[in-house]
């Protein structure tokens, strides 16, 4: 792997047949920047902010958050960094007392998480989304939404982002006010009307570990059931395959963000399917880096199409087995 980093590094995201894609890292903490730098990714295109809640009895203020976004944006020295609103619930808990009432609950992957756990508890978004907007204006950042199901949720949350623009331009904080703001697509309604989504929303993510968990009624946590959890689902690449279409006729960007874009025995068909901007496990990108350059993106369009048609690639499950 390491001979592999020094290979890569520096070399451009480019197929065989001269398609420039991005590659972008996920990160949990901002130590992880260290590692997203050495990988060479273009940025980070998922921080997953909840992290900064977990395993800790309280909840980060303002200003301790503002902190830990702007040592992520200065130490990557101008790339964007991708911020996502806070999602825990289902299967990312918090020892904090406030957000106990989450879980416990019935059905909790269906239940009150992410995006819908924030907008309940807006005395407890609003300094997270002041900490990001603060963020803003260190460096070019996006704010990533987890957990939308419907547009409502995106509408209410841009609501909320203006009032609190007002607050900081009192306050006299700097911010950038056309911070763009995107959906993650891991609900499968979602990617079916992502036409409707993209009317509103400022770029996709596919969340491939919460839709294929969402469209197959698979658990992802749960062994039982375990190799059902199929990416190569017609159903789901159809999934992806249609929000990849509604995001480019839309125009704005749609990236790949679960762990299904760090496996590069699927990036050719990923590639074929029209996505053009991957985030992984900083681990990941030198080898979906070298698959990119070793792909053509003629041919994996036609992989694309005999998949999607149905037809027996002799794809084995043990190629799919890390998703
Ligand atoms: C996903 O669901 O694919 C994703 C990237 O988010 P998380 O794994 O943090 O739920
Ligand atoms: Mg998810």
């Amino acid at each position: 792997r390491l001979q592999l980093l020094e290979e890569q590094r520096g070399l451009p995201a480019v197929t065989r047949d001269g398609l420039s894609l991005h590659l972008y890292a996920n990160i949990e903490l901002p130590e992880d920047v260290d590692w997203v730098l050495r990988s060479n990714a273009e940025g980070v295109g998922l921080f997953r902010s909840e992290f900064l809640f977990m395993n800790r009895a309280d909840s980060p203020g303002e200003e301790e958050q503002f902190q830990a976004f702007s040592q992520v944006i200065k130490a990557l020295g101008g790339a964007p960094v991708t911020i996502r609103s806070v999602d825990v619930g289902a299967d990312k808990g918090l020892r904090d007392d406030e957000f106990r009432a989450a879980h416990g609950v019935l059905n909790p992957a269906l239940g009150l998480r992410g995006l819908r756990l924030c907008l309940r508890r807006p005395e407890w978004f609003r300094p997270h989304l002041r900490a990001i907007l603060r963020a803003s204006a260190l460096g070019p950042v996006r704010l990533m939404l987890p957990m939308v199901s419907s547009l409502v949720e995106l509408q209410q949350t841009r609501a909320l982002l203006a009032q609190i623009q007002e607050e900081l331009r009192r306050d006299g904080h700097s911010f950038d006010p056309r911070l763009p703001v995107g959906i993650m697509v891991e609900v499968p309604a979602v990617a079916m009307a992502a036409h409707s989504f993209a009317r509103d929303a400022d770029f996709f993510s596919i969340g491939t570990n919460d839709l294929i968990q969402y469209a197959l009624a698979v658990d992802r946590g749960d062994d039982d059931v375990n190799a059902l959890f199929d990416p190569l689902h017609i159903g789901v690449l159809a999934m992806i395959q249609h929000t990849i279409a509604a995001g480019q006729t839309a125009g704005i960007p749609v990236a790949m963000c679960g762990e299904m874009a760090a496996n590069p025995a699927l990036t050719p068909l990923l590639i074929g399917l029209g996505l053009r901007e991957f985030s992984m496990f900083p681990g990941a990108v030198p080898e979906v880096k070298a698959q990119i350059r070793q792909t053509s993106a003629a041919e994996a369009r036609v992989l694309a199409l005999r998949v999607l048609a149905g037809e027996d690639l002799g794809w084995s499950p043990d190629q799919s087995e890390n998703i």
